[in-house]
């Protein structure tokens, strides 16, 4: 009998921590789907999501919008005391000289344990010790999460206690970075997913199935229980359901109003490229959800866009996207995208909306009443939209035009940036051009008022690494290591140091918003050459500008694509703003970097 075969529908919890072990000891990402592959050999189907779960580092996806674990590290450091039988203080200052609370947990647990054998050895009997499962793990942490309001916070370490109680060393230490939302082993949902291709759908073929599925679904645990218990043929049915949200649709970029059309395929829809918060709006009945660019469950924010949604859609299920924009009521203008921050930070809701009025400009359609739309060509989409609709002032289509004519194209973008808009969005509306969900594709083309100067367009990076600051910045951080992120690698490869551009402020809580993220080495998703003073787990997304992309030794991104040794950066970058709403995935792309690079010196051999 195999080591599972005792536990149906269950399986060791070993063999998770086992799996991260080999795993954080390697960077090579075919490896890391072997792994992942044996490990979903073993594992019963049922339990499949919540193995799937674990290994995203979280209990469900976040748009479900339930509670966190809500343990801070004072409560894990009380927990891994009791459960060693150490002093709290015992456990900081390990913590203090490993730099890793999982790894102090699992010293301590071993400490623990030849403890207990001395004292075996005296009492010559070993009571048995149960293995820890899946089932258990999952759900132990599951009720700590759940654990809400008085008296909770000792219900959550009571329970967290108990789970390292009966934890091995190992399973310890892998628990306790869970807790703490840094598993550190950078299995991303690519990977993940080339795993579930493999051992549910025989082979790679069935990769692009899996992830339209999971594109449509959000829910990579629910996906993978799907393919493991009915088959890959269960998931190309796979429809949209109202409530749970798609995983949006993206622009490519261009600056040439001519060659936008002619990738369009001729003719194109024009809209205003509006400077808000993407929404995707939700609703059954009465009941509404709005989803973020990043699928976490923002209704709460928007009361007054909850009660647009109900009055103005016009059936009784429905998926619509949108982007929701603060104006000026006394004037109408619509507000830059920091008014709406603003309106974000304010602790009363009721007062924000009132002080941040916000209008929705709606640009999509994906489903309707039973119906799935995201296969529909774009003008069908368009035209059931504004059936569905009824257009108030509020509440209205994005401004758009339908045009093959590049100066048509050009006069109505100065006139969308004369009226706030961050530039026009250049849709295809041919046959094919359904809504791609997840994808960042030719179908849609963004065209931003900075692409007419030199590199006055912004890209967005993730912060991999942190440097200590001098002179007036010393002993604080004052500047960051940045990385574009490489899809096809699934990897996060260095751009710029960028240290200019801070205002005090943001310099000040610079310790406060990296401490979370800080790691003792370099994360295995991320590529550099340049060695900051701290690395940074990628997580945290910045917009950035500078003055033109040039070829540098020092970073890795498309290194050897131009030219051999060196890779694209940045020169004299500044940084703009975070991006809260980005996460690390979300960040520009190394081969978004290089197109940009190709038309910089395209337009230099012009000049
Ligand atoms: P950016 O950083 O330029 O805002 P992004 O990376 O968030 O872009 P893109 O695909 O590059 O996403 O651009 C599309 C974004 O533009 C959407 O996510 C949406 O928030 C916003 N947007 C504004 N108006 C429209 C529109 N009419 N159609 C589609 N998206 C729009």
């Amino acid at each position: 009998m195999s080591s599972t075969e005792k536990y149906v529908g269950d399986m060791p919890f070993r063999e998770i921590a086992d799996t991260f072990e080999k795993i954080e000891l390697i960077t090579s990402r075919t490896q890391m789907t072997l792994y992942l592959v044996n490990l979903f050999k073993k594992t019963p189907p049922e339990i499949i999501d919540r193995v799937v779960y674990i290994l995203q580092g979280r209990l469900w996806p976040d748009w479900k919008g339930l509670p966190e674990l809500g343990v801070g590290e004072k409560m894990l450091i009380k927990a891994i005391a009791l459960a060693t039988h150490s002093r709290e203080s015992e456990v900081e200052s390990l913590y203090k000289s490993l730099g890793d609370l999982g790894k102090a947990a699992e010293s301590l647990k071993k400490k623990a344990e030849e403890r207990a054998k001395k004292a075996v050895s005296i009492l010559a009997f070993m009571p048995a010790k149960k293995e820890l499962t899946v089932n258990h793990v999952y759900e132990t942490l599951t009720r700590i999460a759940l654990a809400q309001g008085e008296g909770s916070r000792d219900i959550k370490l009571k329970l967290l206690a108990g789970l390292l109680t009966d934890a091995s060393p190992k399973e310890a230490k892998y628990i306790v970075r869970f807790v703490e939302g840094r598993l550190r082993v950078g299995i991303g949902d690519a990977t993940i997913m080339d795993a579930l291709a493999v051992v549910y759908g025989g082979g790679a073929h069935a990769r692009p199935i899996i992830e339209r599925a999971y594109n449509l679904r959000s829910d990579l645990g629910m996906i993978a229980k799907m393919v493991a218990e009915k088959g890959i043929e269960a998931l190309k049915g796979i429809k949209p359901e109202v409530g749970i949200p798609i995983r949006p649709m993206l622009a490519e970029r261009l600056s040439d109003p001519k060659e936008m059309l002619t990738k369009a395929g001729g003719k194109a829809y024009v809209e205003y490229k509006y400077d808000g918060e993407r929404a995707q709006i939700h609703k059954k009945g009465d009941k509404i959800w709005i989803y973020s660019r990043r699928l976490e469950n923002i209704t709460h924010q928007y009361p007054d866009v909850v009660d647009y949604a109900r009055r103005y859609i016009k059936a009784d299920e429905a998926i619509v996207e949108g982007e929701i924009v603060v104006y000026d009521p006394d004037t109408g203008e619509l507000r830059p995208f920091q008014e709406l921050m603003h309106r974000k930070r304010k602790h009363d809701i009721h007062i924000a909306i009132k002080e941040y009025p916000v209008k929705v400009f709606l640009f999509d359609l994906l489903y309707v009443d039973g119906e799935d739309y995201t296969e529909k060509p774009l003008p069908e989409r368009r035209a059931k939209l504004k059936e569905i609709i009824e257009e108030t002032d509020v509440f209205q289509i994005a401004e758009y035009i339908e045009t093959d004519n590049p100066e048509e194209l050009e006069k109505f973008f100065l006139k969308a940036i004369e009226e706030g808009a961050e530039g026009v969005m250049v849709k295809a509306l041919h046959r094919n051009a359904i809504y791609q969900a997840g994808v960042r594709g030719w179908l849609w083309i963004k065209y931003k008022r900075d692409y007419k100067s030199e590199m006055t367009d912004t890209v967005d990076l993730v912060v991999v690494g942190a440097f200590y600051g001098r002179g007036r910045r010393g002993g604080k951080f004052g500047a960051l290591l940045m990385a574009s992120y490489n899809p096809e690698k699934d990897v996060f490869e260095t751009v710029c140091k960028v240290g200019s551009g801070f205002k005090d402020e943001d310099l000040e809580k610079l310790p406060e918003m990296l401490k979370p993220y800080m790691l003792e080495r370099k994360h295995p998703r991320v590529v550099a050459k340049m060695e900051p003073d701290v690395w940074i787990m990628p997580a945290l997304v910045a917009e950035i500008i500078g003055a033109e992309l040039t070829l540098s030794p020092l970073h890795t991104c498309c290194l050897d694509v131009v030219k051999s040794g060196v890779g694209i950066s940045i020169r004299f970058p500044r940084f703009i703003r975070w991006r809260p709403d980005k996460g690390p995935e979300d960040a520009t792309t190394s081969q978004e970097l290089l197109e940009m690079y190709k038309r910089q010196l395209k337009k230099i051999a012009v000049q």
